[in-house]
Parts: C-alpha cells; sequence; structure tokens
C-alpha cells in the first residue's frame, strides 16, 4: 500500500472520477445539467450501499433480542414536525450574497484576503442599469483587470440577457475600501460582499392533497427519527416488549442544505440509519436497583445491566457503535467528539460525534445523543396521547419505599432541576407530579439515539479503500493502478470469476460452472476477455477481495490438481490452490 499522504484534493477529485468511471455514484439528471446536492448510486454503489446498509440492520436488530425494526413513510402530517422542533427551528444561519444573490451557510464561510472594492453602479450601451452600491473582493494576488472582468461577468450573469454582453458592462464609480487579511464578510466563489446572517429552515416542503394549498403543506422528513418516536405507542402495545429496548429504522431523509458540498458528503437528499432505545428515567432505574451504576473509565459495558442508568447506556451504545466500523473495516480512521455543554442542545444529557477522517477533513458520520425524555414528551404534549409505559416492577419497588426515601429522591431532582445550565427548570408542582405518577409505576421513557447517515458511511468506506499502486509491466512500462480495499464484508462484488482463457470451450464452461457455484450466494462477475493480469486489475478497481481463476489444471492436465481453482486475494496478491468442492465455504469464511 502506498504510504505517502496524498494530496488531499486531489485525493477528492479521484475519488469523484473513479466513482463515475466504475459506476459507484453519478450526479443525479446529469444529462441535463445535474441537480444540486442530490446524487444517484450505480450498479456497485448500490451493492456497496446494500452491503452497509444490511450489516447496519443485522447488527441492530437481527443479531439483538432488544431491537425492532420500523419502515415508515416519508410523508407525515406535519404536525409531527411542529412538535419536534423543526418547523421553528430546524434552520441553519444562511447568508446571501449581494451581488449574485447565492447563499452560503454562515459558519461555511472561509477567511478571505484581499482589497474591497466598490462600484456606485453599472450600465450597458443598450440603456440597461443598476444604480446601486456593488460591494466585491479583489482577492489577494488577482490582477485589477481579471477582478473587473470577473465583476462585469458576474454582473452580466445576474442581470441575463437584459444587459447584453457582460464585457460591454460599464462599471461606474470605483472605489478602493480597504485591505483586508481575513474578513468572513465575502463569498467563497464570487466574492460579492455578504448580507446578515438569517435563519434558513431546511427541511423541503410539499404538498399533500389535490387543493395544493397552505392547509396542504407537509414536509419530506429531515430525519427518519420522529417516524419512530410517533409509532412508539403502537410498537411498544404490538410487541410484547419491556423497557429498555431500541426501535431503529433506515430511510431517505431530505434537507435542503443551503451549500451542499464534499461529494455526498452534504446531499440534499441522503439516507439515515437511526435508532432510538428507550431506556428508564435513572429515577426509576434507582427505586428498582436501589442506585444507578456510574460511569468510571474502563467500566465494563460488555452486558447491559439492570442497573445502568442514561449515562451507562449512551457509553454502552458509543462502544457498541465503534465496534460496527471496526467490523467494516472504519475503525482506525475514527474519532470521537464529546460535545461541551455549550454545544448541547438544553434538552440533551450528552452527545457525541463519531468523526471520520475524510480526505476534505475530520468530520461527522454519526451523532450518538442522550435526549432524555425531550422527544416523547413533545409527541405527549402536541397530540394529547400518552406516551407512558407502565412498569410493574417499579410499580412494586416503589410501594416499599418510605415516605422519607421517596421525599429525598424529589428532593434530589429539585436540586438537579435548580442547577441546571440551559433550560428552565421544571417547576417544583411538575416535579412532585411526575413523580406521583413514576411510583405508580408510569413514566415517559428516555432516550438514547445513535444515528448515522448511509451515503456518508458509503464515501468514508470508498475514501479509506482508495488506493494506488504502481505496477510494471513486461515491457518494463510502469502503469499506476487504482485499488478499492473495501473489507470483504462489504465489498459490492465478493469474487471475480475468470476462464484463463475464452477461446478454449472446456475452460468456459467450467469457469461458467464455477461462477454457478458462487452466484446464488454472492455477488460474483463473470469476466472473459481479456489477459488475466487486466481481469485482475478490473476487480481490484471495483474492489473484488478473490478472484478464481479456471486453467488448464482445473479439467485435469496435472491430475492430481483436477477440480481445483486458484483463488487470488486482492490485497496480498496471495495464491490459493483450493478444490473446487471447498471453495464456497473458503470465501464464506472470509466475507
Ligand atoms: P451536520 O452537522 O454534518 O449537518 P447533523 O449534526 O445535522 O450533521 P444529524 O441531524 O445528527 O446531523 O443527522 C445524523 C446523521 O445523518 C449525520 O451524522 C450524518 O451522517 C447524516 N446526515 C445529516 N445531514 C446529512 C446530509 N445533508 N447529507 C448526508 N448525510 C447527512
Amino acid at each position: 500500500m502506498s504510504d505517502t499522504k496524498p494530496d488531499p484534493i486531489a485525493q477528492m477529485e479521484k475519488i469523484v472520477s473513479l466513482c463515475k468511471r466504475r459506476g459507484f455514484i453519478y450526479p443525479s439528471s446529469e444529462i441535463y445539467g445535474g441537480c444540486g446536492g442530490v446524487w444517484d448510486y450505480g450498479p456497485l454503489g448500490a451493492e456497496l450501499k446494500r452491503n452497509l446498509r444490511e450489516a447496519w440492520w443485522r447488527a441492530m436488530t437481527r443479531d439483538r433480542e432488544d431491537i425492532l425494526g420500523l419502515d415508515a413513510c416519508i410523508l407525515m402530517n406535519p404536525a409531527i414536525w411542529k412538535a419536534s422542533g423543526h418547523v421553528d427551528t430546524f434552520a441553519d444561519m444562511m447568508r446571501e450574497c449581494s451581488l449574485t444573490n447565492k447563499r452560503v451557510r454562515a459558519d461555511h464561510v472561509e477567511a478571505q484576503a484581499g482589497t474591497v472594492m466598490q462600484f456606485t453602479g453599472a450600465r450597458a450601451a443598450n440603456g440597461w442599469s443598476i444604480s446601486r452600491q456593488i460591494t466585491v473582493l479583489m482577492k489577494q494576488g488577482e490582477h485589477i483587470e481579471s477582478f473587473r472582468k470577473r465583476v462585469r461577468a458576474l454582473i452580466g450573469q445576474n442581470a441575463g440577457a437584459a444587459a447584453g454582453k457582460a464585457e460591454e458592462i460599464e462599471l461606474l464609480g470605483e472605489q478602493k475600501i480597504e485591505v483586508v487579511t481575513a474578513s468572513v464578510d465575502f463569498h467563497p466563489e464570487s466574492c460579492g460582499l455578504l448580507g446578515e446572517s438569517r435563519p434558513f429552515n431546511l427541511m423541503l416542503r410539499t404538498y399533500l392533497g389535490p387543493t395544493a394549498t397552505e392547509a396542504d403543506v407537509t414536509y419530506l422528513r429531515p430525519e427518519t427519527a420522529q417516524a419512530i418516536f410517533a409509532q412508539f405507542k403502537n410498537v411498544f402495545d404490538s410487541s410484547r416488549v419491556k423497557v429498555p429496548f431500541g426501535i431503529c429504522q433506515i430511510g431517505k431523509a431530505f434537507r435542503n442544505e443551503v451549500t451542499p458540498k464534499n461529494f455526498t458528503f452534504r446531499s440534499r437528499e441522503f439516507e439515515q440509519m437511526e435508532l432510538e432505545f428507550f431506556i428508564k428515567p435513572d429515577e426509576a432505574v434507582e427505586i428498582i436497583s436501589g442506585e444507578v451504576a456510574k460511569w468510571t473509565d474502563g467500566a465494563d459495558l460488555s452486558e447491559p445491566q439492570p442497573n445502568w442508568g442514561w449515562e451507562m447506556w449512551h457509553q454502552y451504545w458509543v462502544a457498541e457503535r465503534k465496534k460496527f466500523y471496526q467490523s467494516i473495516g472504519l475503525g482506525d480512521v475514527l474519532k470521537d467528539y464529546w460535545q461541551t455543554k455549550d454545544d448541547l442542545a438544553h434538552y440533551a444529557r450528552a452527545c457525541v460525534d463519531i468523526l471520520c477522517e475524510f480526505p476534505f477533513g475530520t468530520e461527522e458520520l454519526e451523532g450518538i445523543a442522550a435526549r432524555g425524555e425531550f422527544d416523547l414528551s413533545q409527541h405527549q404534549k402536541h397530540s394529547g396521547k400518552t406516551q407512558e409505559v407502565f412498569d410493574e416492577d417499579l410499580k412494586n419497588a416503589a410501594a416499599k419505599l418510605t415516605p422519607e426515601q421517596k421525599e429525598a429522591l424529589i428532593q434530589k431532582r429539585l436540586a438537579a432541576e435548580n442547577s441546571k445550565v440551559k433550560g428552565e427548570p421544571m417547576p417544583e408542582a411538575d416535579v412532585r407530579a411526575w413523580f406521583e405518577r413514576l411510583f405508580k409505576g408510569n413514566y415517559v421513557p428516555h432516550v438514547i439515539e445513535p444515528s448515522a447517515g448511509l451515503d456518508r458511511m458509503a464515501l468514508a468506506v470508498i475514501a479509506k479503500a482508495f488506493d494506488e499502486t504502481v505496477k510494471i509491466d513486461d515491457k518494463g512500462k510502469s502503469e499506476t493502478i487504482t485499488v478499492l480495499r473495501f473489507h470483504p464484508r462489504v465489498a459490492p462484488i465478493k469474487c471475480g470469476v475468470f476462464p484463463l482463457l475464452k477461446n478454449k470451450p472446456e475452460l468456459v464452461a467450467k469457469a461458467r460452472e464455477v461462477y454457478a457455484l458462487l452466484k446464488p450466494h454472492m455477488n460474483c462477475f463473470y469476466d472473459e476477455t481479456a489477459s488475466i493480469g487486466r481481469r485482475y486489475a478490473r476487480q481490484d478497481e471495483a474492489g473484488t477481495p478473490f478472484g478464481v481463476t479456471i486453467d488448464f489444471d482445473t479439467l485435469g492436465e496435472k491430475p492430481e490438481l483436477l477440480n481445483t481453482v486458484t483463488v487470488r486475494e486482492r490485497d496480498s496478491n496471495a495464491q490459493h490452490r483450493i478444490s473446487i468442492s471447498d471453495l464456497l465455504g473458503w470465501l464464506q469464511a472470509r466475507l
């Protein structure tokens, strides 16, 4: 594997071009000029995504007894988005370029250096004119004539046909205002002055119903989580589960991102894989178990325990999710960032961002938040339908508490409410009413939410797998070969099957037989064209971990090798002679 650190921009360009060339990812609607922030997955990308989706689904629900799956719709009653806070607060602060009206996320503007230039207006020979102040940054090192040409072009583009030819636009009243060394007030592309920050709601609006009036407005879901909360009671009542348990879901989400960027990393349509893991409030754990386990570094997280409160459960899920990333080959490119008290939303108790090293920087792959009872309580309040569960064990344990013990629990909670740094403390009367319900065995479950993005995961896996090697052919010519070193578990094609020569019907027939043997069990690719080295290289580029070659020995040229094949491993180039009857088991053990 190459050991020098590649140039990140060149690396990303190579990845984007490989993705298109080999059918992993294409720009959406490309023949019509694309569709900003939307990407389609080609044949190899679709397989890769499916493998990741299945690995997540298996780890989160099939392999466990305490998590159930859900498949809810993208469209929901808009009241859900009001209750969740998305209608009022799901916004990014954005700024608009005064020259081109292009928007940019306020926190995505990089500092620029140059000279601030101002014009009093512009006019064209055909009579078209504008008479407003135009402020643009002339970038450090930009020649004044190129700068003027650029401004004319931008004004021309914005004015459309009315202004005539851009090069004939006359700029009026040019002035140098000041030299800046690190200003974040200019658009990253146009360098036009940016307006004030304004909130911009990221939800995509649509209409549900035939009249298409404001009364029919709803939203494409910006996250899958809310459907889980909205269906919490149905799942709970229909599945004979007890808290703690989880509900998970995979599905599309949509956000009208102000600045989609970094390939699929920030898209407007993407897929999320979310778990809502419902737990008892700590007070209920304390009543039932007599104590709440305290988190200490290195505490045993291997088996969930009845005395775990939110903190242990949160730590457990962080550890579980890291194990998952390890299992798909991403373990060594991950870091975690524990949000500070200032970063946290008022209802959140803790949130960890699992970060991944992408060529363009270290960025969030997944967030794991301890969200308290906020979500279910909001839906209880807005829908008027109880989201409480009844817990017999809790009721029985609470019945054994003395009035003093009960009062001590209440006092502890009141003290915690009064020392809250963010959000309003719960009034004493509400605290007492809450405990009254709790002592009878009723509570709204709290939640731990690991929320991952499938597209970001696919991009992380592709970026991690991307490698280049230089090969020298028989004639001494060097060639750079791209290899995608996918973990076999996620690789889109598991095995290439190659007859040594395509013009030998016996070889072809045997290779087809091997292909038919493997195909029902894994995604295989049959290839008989070009030299065997070229065929290996094609599969290396697709990230296929194994290649099976059928040669004359397979047909019995050396009798002791009859019905054996050569299996080549992508990463080590090691070759193994394996009997066809053992082949499927050999491969399956390595996938
Ligand atoms: P960011 O800060 O990067 O915008 P976020 O904190 O808003 O992300 P969440 O709302 O926590 O993200 O969503 C959970 C996960 O969904 C993210 O960790 C990410 O993997 C994925 N995700 C969110 N927004 C996008 C997007 N626009 N494109 C692709 N994936 C996304």
